[in-house]
């Protein structure tokens, strides 16, 4: 029986290669009244969160209403950008490009410091093997549209 060819039986020592700059339109968000704040900041290097006036906790992804209280005083505020890795997943196999010539890479569930948002993102720099659970991680940005940006986090 033949062996998968992209198994290799060693550990993911490579960097990611793919082009994370290259983003067909399929890849493009688009935007809603509700985030389009989010992509926007995104565009010019901001992570744009909400904070509730109410209960003082912060939210993402973007709502008309706090996740925590209910309250409609959601306010944006601009994130430090700082996070911690909550969870993380490596993506191993996936058929469609652009994702397809960037394996493997990380996708991860990031809490910021801003209490009570988390992110999920991918970490286009990361290697797989060097990711953890609780290590500390920046966001990045991606324009990937007129206006339009992505976080990511290194
Ligand atoms: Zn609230």
């Amino acid at each position: 029986m033949a062996e998968h060819p992209g198994h290799s039986g060693t550990r993911d020592a490579e960097p990611m290669s793919g082009n994370w700059n290259e983003n067909p339109p399929w890849v493009v968000p688009v935007p809603t009244d509700e985030d389009r704040e989010f992509f926007e900041g995104a565009s010019r290097g901001e992570l744009r969160i909400q904070r509730c006036d109410e209960c003082g906790l912060h939210q993402h992804y973007p709502r008309y209403l706090c996740s925590h209280c209910g309250s409609t005083e959601v306010k944006w505020v601009t994130a430090s950008g700082v996070g911690t890795v909550y969870s993380f997943t490596v993506i191993r196999q996936n058929g469609v490009p652009p994702f397809r010539e960037r394996l493997p890479f990380v996708v991860a569930a990031v809490d910021l410091e801003e209490t009570g948002a988390r992110l999920v993102a991918s970490m286009p720099g990361a290697d797989p093997a060097q990711v953890a659970i609780g290590m500390q991680v920046r966001a990045t940005f991606r324009s990937v549209g007129e206006g339009i940006g992505l976080v990511d986090f290194a």
